[in-house]
């Protein structure tokens, strides 16, 4: 193969291409938003088709969530197909390659095989997902779950902020609607030689490290709740510190309780994102606090005695300061570690390119989470400037690295069969 020199500097004018389509409110800041189902979500996966039609690709459609499905047949039709891509929604103000990166990089090098009239012994199908993001629905990973089984029926019904439905807003799109059409599009592993996933790092590792790529080892376990301390509310002035029951410092301890646990471990962290005293006031002991826990590791046990230590140890911090403890998990997802096959093979075409071969777990959850629960994935990190920034505008990446993305995929497909 090896056509491939200007491919980084095309994947860059193809992000900005896709880049132009952003919501109102957003877009006239120049800020980056596009979530499910919206007209700016709608436009990027026309852009899309185009990029696939311009690509060479046999087939390309939008399917009942708002997949866009591109595949570039095998010698025979019939063959096995190679499944890959990433997400095209974004968080509020993002970057312009998280997610996207990951379909651009296969529709790249379809387009160099397309252009040498080159067919391999099995197919590529790329698939750029609708929703990773879970930002105008609380249905993260609808898109991917729809591949796998495992779209939820009563996201259907469920409203967004301006009292949408997610039916309706599917019916606005064009799309059916209906959980049938949706059962329709989950995939039959059999007819798949597994899932592969490019994605900017969203880290600062290899950044830090000075390396464009790294081969995942696994997606970390994780666990979301929410929590309240309950103590009691009284006078900022007259309660001595010593009679105080105050739920935001209990909340404080938690908080700084969960840092030191997770930094005891290799590869787990522990994250208080959001902390309110509701309707607190300056001269009031809070005696309220509502406040999240995020907390992940390399794997399910890992992650499970992180999340115990933490509970057990917010139970204790809580009973000496007199305070009530309330704890609700509100998300568990499994570790997925990369299927050893396909990870190696990842790791000879990085080789092969002339990278060095580093490994790394991902922090952040990915489409292939959800893949793996039905066939072999792995996944290539691709580094990102600005030390790792996403979820940000600044989240950047070189055209350099780009094309070394696409020649490793490109490699990886030399070492299948
Ligand atoms: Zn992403």
């Amino acid at each position: 193969m090896a056509v491939l020199q200007e491919v980084g500097q095309e994947i860059m004018q193809w992000s900005e291409r896709l880049a132009l389509h952003s919501e109102p409110g957003w877009a006239e800041k120049g800020q980056l938003t596009v979530t499910y189902l919206t007209p700016a979500h709608l436009a990027v996966a026309d852009e899309l088709k185009a990029l696939m039609g311009e690509a060479g690709f046999d087939e390309i459609s939008i399917d009942a969530v708002g997949n866009v499905v591109g595949i570039y047949f095998g010698e025979d039709r019939a063959s096995p197909m190679l499944l890959t891509g990433s997400h095209y929604d974004t968080v509020r103000n993002g970057g312009k390659y998280d997610g996207r990166l990951g379909i651009l990089v296969p529709i790249a090098v379809v387009k160099s095989l397309s252009s040498q009239k080159r067919r391999l012994p099995y197919g590529i199908e790329v698939v750029g997902f609708s929703e990773e993001e879970g930002q105008r629905f609380r249905a993260t990973f609808l898109a991917a779950g729809a591949l796998t089984g495992s779209f939820d029926p009563a996201w259907l019904s469920q409203l967004d902020a301006d009292g949408v439905s997610m039916a309706e807003a599917m019916q606005a799109a064009g799309l059916p609607g209906t959980l049938s059409a949706i059962q329709n599009i989950q995939r039959d592993p059999k007819k798949y030689l597994g899932f592969v996933e490019v994605h900017i790092e969203q880290g600062p590792v290899l950044c830090e490290k000075a390396l464009p790529l790294g081969v995942v080892t696994s997606i970390n376990a994780g666990v979301r709740a929410t929590c309240k301390t309950i103590g009691l509310a009284g006078h900022a002035g007259t309660t001595p510190m010593s009679m105080r029951q105050d739920a935001m410092l209990a909340a404080a301890e938690i908080s700084l309780m969960a840092e030191q646990r997770a930094r005891a471990d290799e590869g787990s962290v522990a994250t208080v994102g959001q902390i309110q005293v509701p309707g607190g006031s300056i001269n009031v002991i809070p005696g309220e606090c509502v406040f999240t826990l995020d907390m992940r590791a390399p794997t399910d046990p890992q992650r499970d005695a992180l999340v115990t230590d933490i509970v057990k140890e917010a139970e204790v911090i809580c009973a000496r300061r007199q305070v009530q403890f309330e704890y609700t998990e509100v998300m568990r997802a499994s570790a997925a570690p990369s299927n050893p096959e396909w990870q190696s093979r990842w790791e000879r075409a990085v080789a092969k390119i002339g990278q060095p071969i580093f490994k790394l777990n991902s922090g952040a959850g990915h489409d292939a989470m959800k893949m793996h629960t039905i066939m072999p994935q792995a996944m290539l990190f691709v580094r990102g400037g600005n030390r790792g920034i996403s979820h940000n505008p600044l989240e950047i990446i070189t055209a350099d690295d780009a094309t070394l993305a696409a020649k490793a995929f490109e490699a990886l497909l030399e070492e299948i069969n």
